[in-house]
């Protein structure tokens, strides 16, 4: 099995997108990301898995705090932004959610505190206890194979 084949297979798995956030000394640092799970609900934690050679490692590390801001289907650009895919800097802004960076306009607001983190091979495993959350009422962006997707709502079939 080559590194290629291994990408693609995960690929298959459909997410939505997330913009991890973090502030170090008032400095906001955004990256997008689709490797995140709820993770337990007594207590509420979920996990990200950062890779790396991924700035925002060290500055979560400093921070000891993350949003996870769930995109929704208007922004992929966003998504484009915080993934380095935009050649030209653009400038985001911000709004607060218990302390924490997040994106107006996102699906979910989540505002996390890290509780452990794990080193596994290339990536280090973030779990966030949850301090607070907002929600928005809207479709959400779709990741799969490589592609940003949209939902598709199919009439139920009714099976006689
Ligand atoms: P940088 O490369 O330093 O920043 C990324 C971009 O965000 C830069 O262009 C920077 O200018 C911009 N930016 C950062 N902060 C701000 C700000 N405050 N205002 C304006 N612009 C800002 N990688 C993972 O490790 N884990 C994942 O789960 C993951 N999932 C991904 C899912 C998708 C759909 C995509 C497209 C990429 C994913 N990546 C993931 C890759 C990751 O997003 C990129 O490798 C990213 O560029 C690495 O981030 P960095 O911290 O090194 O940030």
């Amino acid at each position: 099995m080559d590194d290629r084949q291994y990408r693609t297979a995960m690929g298959k798995f459909a997410t939505g997108v997330t913009v991890i956030a973090t502030d170090v000394d008032g400095d906001v640092h955004g990256m997008t990301a689709n490797a995140f799970m709820s993770v337990s609900l007594d207590p509420k934690l979920v996990v990200i898995s950062i890779g790396e050679k991924a700035r925002i490692l060290e500055k979560i590390k400093q921070s000891k705090t993350f949003s996870v801001n769930i995109l929704a289907a208007d922004q992929q650009e966003l998504s484009m932004i915080f993934a380095g895919q935009l050649k030209e800097h653009r400038e985001v802004i911000f709004d607060r959610l218990d302390g924490k960076p997040v994106l107006a306009g996102a699906v979910a607001q989540i505002a996390c505190e890290v509780s452990a983190e794990h080193l596994e091979g290339d990536h280090t495993l973030f779990i966030g206890r949850v301090t607070d959350i907002q929600l928005e009422d809207a479709e959400p962006l779709i990741f799969y194979s490589g592609r940003y997707r949209s939902l598709t709502e199919e009439e139920a079939v009714t099976l006689k």
